[in-house]
């Protein structure tokens, strides 16, 4: 039962952060960039019995292009993402470019939004169809897990992220479909990647589908795309918005291949 007045700490090092972790036995809150936090704790302060603020902790806001991935440190704003990343992942800028409204992208993180495992998530969305790991620390120091095994375990807290950067000939597509032009949350989303190969995969997600990849295709034929649509269980309204975000990913994937 936690008291009305949650703890506040403020860890500077990763080992301060993992002790803080470990002494709350899951009973604690993770502040990144607040923007969904704040609200749920304005409303319900007796939620957690500690608020781990993780805005002083060392090096979770940096940012490494290695030759074969691209770390992405947990405390990275969903703007700053959006910046570094647009020239290697395009879609996931542009994908970005539509997540919230430029003054919350400017406070969240792109470790706090992977956190939430909202199924109407650009990031969650694209970190799952580009494979990516999530780097944790917990009691035993940082271990990867792949972003696809989904929730972070109680007593983790997400330090950095890493994403294989693309290989030579792969070109992508975005696209959602939205309720309203002006914004709001995805009814649903897609990303469509071809390798240099021509090997198509669609990863799809919205209205409580998660992040579902929906095979390889050699070439797209459209009874293959409805096929896998239909395996995800989703309710046939749900699965019409899924398959126009899938076709509308495949078509702008198109457009990125030949931009003529
Ligand atoms: C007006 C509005 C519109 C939005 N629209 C969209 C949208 O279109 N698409 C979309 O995807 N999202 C949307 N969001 C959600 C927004 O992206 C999230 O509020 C935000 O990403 C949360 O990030 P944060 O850094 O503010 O995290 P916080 O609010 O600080 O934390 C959120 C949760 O994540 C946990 N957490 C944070 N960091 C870590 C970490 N490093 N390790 C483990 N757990 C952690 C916290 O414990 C907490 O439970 C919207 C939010 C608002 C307010």
């Amino acid at each position: 039962m936690s008291s009305l007045q949650p703890l506040y700490l403020r860890p500077r090092t990763r080992a301060d952060l993992a002790a803080g972790l470990a002494a709350h036995h899951g009973d604690y809150a993770l502040l990144a960039g607040g923007q969904t936090l704040v609200p749920l704790l304005q409303k319900n302060p007796g939620k957690v019995g500690a608020i781990i603020d993780l805005r002083h902790v060392e090096g979770l806001s940096d940012v490494h292009e290695g030759d074969a991935e691209v770390t992405l440190g947990a405390m990275v704003t969903l703007a700053e993402a959006q910046d570094r990343l647009a020239p290697i992942f395009p879609s996931f800028a542009l994908a970005l470019a539509k997540t919230a409204n430029l003054p919350v992208r400017n406070w969240a993180t792109i470790g706090g939004s992977l956190a939430l495992f909202d199924t109407a998530s650009e990031a969650w969305t694209f970190l799952h169809a580009y494979d990516a790991d999530m780097i944790l620390l917990g009691p035993e120091g940082e271990a990867r897990r792949p972003v696809a095994l989904g929730a972070i375990p109680p007593g983790f807290a997400l330090t950095a992220i890493a994403i294989g950067r693309p290989s030579p000939g792969e070109a992508a597509g975005f696209a959602e479909i939205l309720r309203r032009r002006s914004g709001g949350r995805a009814l649903a989303m897609g990303f469509a990647r071809s390798n240099a190969g021509g090997q198509v995969t669609v990863t799809v997600s919205g209205s409580g589908i998660p992040p579902t990849r929906l095979g390889s295709f050699g070439q797209i034929a459209g009874k293959a795309l409805v096929d896998s649509i239909s395996k995800t269980g989703a309710a046939p309204a749900v699965r019409a918005w899924l398959l126009a975000a899938a076709r509308r990913a495949l078509a702008n994937l198109t457009e990125a291949q030949d931009p003529s």
